[in-house]
């Protein structure tokens, strides 16, 4: 069993991407529950290159709140990226990435919390219901939670988004994963630990409008599939290996039948089935080696994941010191 003092330090991530109209109800509903856990915590504001006046209204709350801290990125990296930041820098005994807009709901945290202090080292929150979203979305969520979960070997566990709480040995473990293509649902399972979950009702958004649409969906849901599986790729040997049994058997049929019958028909339309399905199998392929292609390509580059323009409240050594006798 892992001790858990009363004076760790908690460190609340959240990536926001023009979230204005979210961030101070989030802030105070945050507050509130934190408060009451009685655990020290740092709320750490990624800025993922918001156009609107959120960085503002973030350095105005630092302003009066000093557990505020802000990592502006000097752009927008998306959400996966934005959470890598926040996880290089915070500093907290756990760590729980939570959306801005309240459709992961604060008051969930502290079952996180009771969870850890348990001894358990990953505490995900499971949505049992989704409202205030398009049933085409929950559709497609559905979907994809159990196509990924068929097609990778490592344990997705299913509607649970980034919402989740980390103990240190698990965010220094995930730290070393550097790749430019992250699906960081997939790689909080992939680093394992002792795992447990708690379940809870999603949320409307409280203000805004939600930053994926359904391409940007797809892309992710390609992400995860490829992050995580070569299934794509051995598709493409067995459905090859498939139509080449099927062709055999057709060949011999012809060839009987030609012997038997004679070939009265040119058999133009049985050659143009074969060569435009062959075609666009053959297509198919190519684009779904393509995806790994592109995917190796990037990673060759070694680039760094992101830039950062401006930090507050986590410059090196300024930090708190941290208690002794955790973890
Ligand atoms: N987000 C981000 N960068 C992006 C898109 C989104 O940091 O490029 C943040 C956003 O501000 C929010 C969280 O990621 O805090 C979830 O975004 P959203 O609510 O739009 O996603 P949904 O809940 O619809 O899946
Ligand atoms: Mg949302």
């Amino acid at each position: 069993m892992k001790k858990t003092a009363k004076g760790s330090l908690v460190s609340i991530l959240v990536p926001v991407y023009n979230e204005s109209p979210n961030i101070l109800e989030f802030y105070f509903r945050m507050t509130r529950v934190m408060s009451q856990t009685g655990y020290r915590y740092e709320m750490v504001f990624i800025n993922d290159g918001s156009r609107d006046d959120t960085l503002d209204k973030l350095y105005s709350l630092r302003d009066k709140d000093q557990r505020v801290k802000i990592i502006d990125l000097s752009r927008n990296f998306g959400k996966e990226i934005a959470m890598t930041a926040g996880l290089d820098h915070c500093r907290g005994d756990a760590v729980i990435p939570i959306d801005a807009d309240l459709q992961d709901p604060p008051e969930v945290i502290p079952e996180l919390i009771a969870k850890w202090e348990e001894g358990y080292e990953v505490v995900y929150a499971t949505r049992t219901r989704r409202d205030g979203e398009t049933l085409l979305k929950k559709a497609t969520a559905h979907l994809f939670y159990r196509f990924v979960k068929r097609l990778t070997p490592i344990p997705i566990p299913k509607d649970t988004g980034d919402f989740r709480l980390m103990s240190r040995k698990v965010v220094d473990a995930l730290k070393q994963l550097r790749e430019q293509h992250r699906f960081m649902k997939g790689l909080f399972s992939w680093v394992g630990f002792r795992q447990t979950s708690v379940t809870y009702r999603r949320e409307p958004r409280y203000a805004g409008r939600t930053k994926f649409n359904y391409w940007k969906l797809w892309n992710f849901a390609v992400e995860g599939i490829t992050s995580f599986s070569f299934m794509p790729l051995q598709v493409a040997t067995y459905l090859g290996f498939g139509i080449s049994l099927f062709a055999i058997a057709f060949a011999l049929y012809l060839f009987t039948s030609t012997l038997l019958y004679g070939n009265p028909v040119p058999g133009y339309p049985s050659l143009m089935v074969t060569v435009l399905f062959l075609g666009g199998v053959q297509l198919t392929t190519l684009g779904v080696i393509g995806e790994y292609i592109g995917r190796i390509y990037n990673e060759s580059k070694r680039r760094p994941l992101y830039f950062v323009q401006g930090k507050a409240g986590l410059e090196d050594g300024k930090e708190i010191s941290r208690l002794e006798g955790v973890n």
